[in-house]
This record gives structure tokens, C-alpha cells and sequence, in this order.
């Protein structure tokens, strides 16, 4: 009872705008998926063609994202690969001394919903890297919570800072 209270405690406080994005977008996805072009939707929700066609972006990208997780996740030789790649984590956090937990990185691939946590686009399959948000190097765990997924160049690249 107390939960359901709080949920639309929770529904009740989204403002107003998000409210009016979170329609638009549905509309927007509507309308596309009849198959109407970006000028004709902006043009029919009155908003401008810039704004439909991040919405558009915004879906598409919800929707690669949605299938990779499914890839993802149904994947045995990728889910291997992963688990070799976590040996070598294991291995480097255990000769410094830094707290070791078993990870299971197509698990963290599914909870990161296939988004990279630095750039925020979606990572297919050959770009994954992992990166310990507490370095290895600076006493970091190797541990689920320590783990986000990444591109490799976004990783490479935050290194290199
Ligand atoms: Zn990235």
C-alpha cells in the first residue's frame, strides 16, 4: 500500500515539461512509424524540425540499444570472450593487492544497457572495453560496482587525461 502511494507520489512530481516531452516523443514516434518525414511532423505538433529530428535520433537509438542487450546477451562465444578478458582484470587487481569479486561482464553489459558511460552511445559488440571508474593502478576494486561498460576509444581516451 505504502509502495503504491509513493509511486504516484513519484508520477505526480514529474514537472509539467517532461510530462509534455514524454508525449511529444510518442507522438513523434508515431507519426514516423506511419511514415511521415521529420518536416511533416514538425509541421503537424507544431514544434520545430530540430527538435523532431533529435527525437528521432533519440528513438533510434533506444531502439539499437534495445537490440544489442538481446545480442548481447544471447551471445556464448562473446559471453566467453568476456570472461577471459575478466581473468586478466582478476589477475591485475589481485597482484596489487585491491579487492577482488567474480564478475560476470555480459551481466554488467546488460545492466549498462549496452551504452557506453562515457560518451553515452550505444557500443556494438567489437568496441566493448571495461573501464574500473576507481583505476586498478589507484587501489580500485575489480568489482561490479567499480565496472562500467565503454567504448574502447572512450576509454582509451579518459587514460590518456
Ligand atoms: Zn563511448
Amino acid at each position: 500500500m505504502h509502495g503504491t502511494e509513493s509511486r504516484f507520489a513519484r508520477e505526480a512530481s514529474v514537472p509539467v515539461e517532461a510530462q509534455r516531452a514524454l508525449i511529444r516523443r510518442f507522438a513523434v514516434a508515431n507519426l514516423a512509424e506511419q511514415g511521415y518525414p521529420a518536416g511533416e511532423i514538425a509541421r503537424l505538433l507544431g514544434v520545430a524540425r530540430e527538435r523532431v529530428q533529435r527525437d528521432l535520433r533519440r528513438r533510434f537509438h533506444e531502439e539499437t540499444r534495445a537490440r544489442f542487450v538481446r545480442e548481447w546477451a544471447a551471445s556464448a562465444l562473446l559471453v566467453a570472450r568476456l570472461q577471459r578478458r575478466d581473468a586478466n582484470h582478476r589477475r591485475r587487481a589481485r597482484e596489487r593487492g585491491n579487492h577482488v569479486e567474480r564478475v560476470r561482464l555480459a551481466e554488467i553489459v546488460v545492466r549498462d544497457e549496452a551504452t557506453c558511460y562515457l560518451c553515452g552511445d550505444v557500443i556494438v559488440p567489437g568496441e566493448l572495453h571495461f573501464d574500473h571508474v576507481v583505476p586498478i593502478a589507484r587501489g580500485g576494486a575489480h568489482a561490479a560496482e567499480n565496472l562500467r561498460a565503454t567504448h574502447a576509444r572512450c576509454n582509451q581516451s579518459k587514460g590518456s587525461r
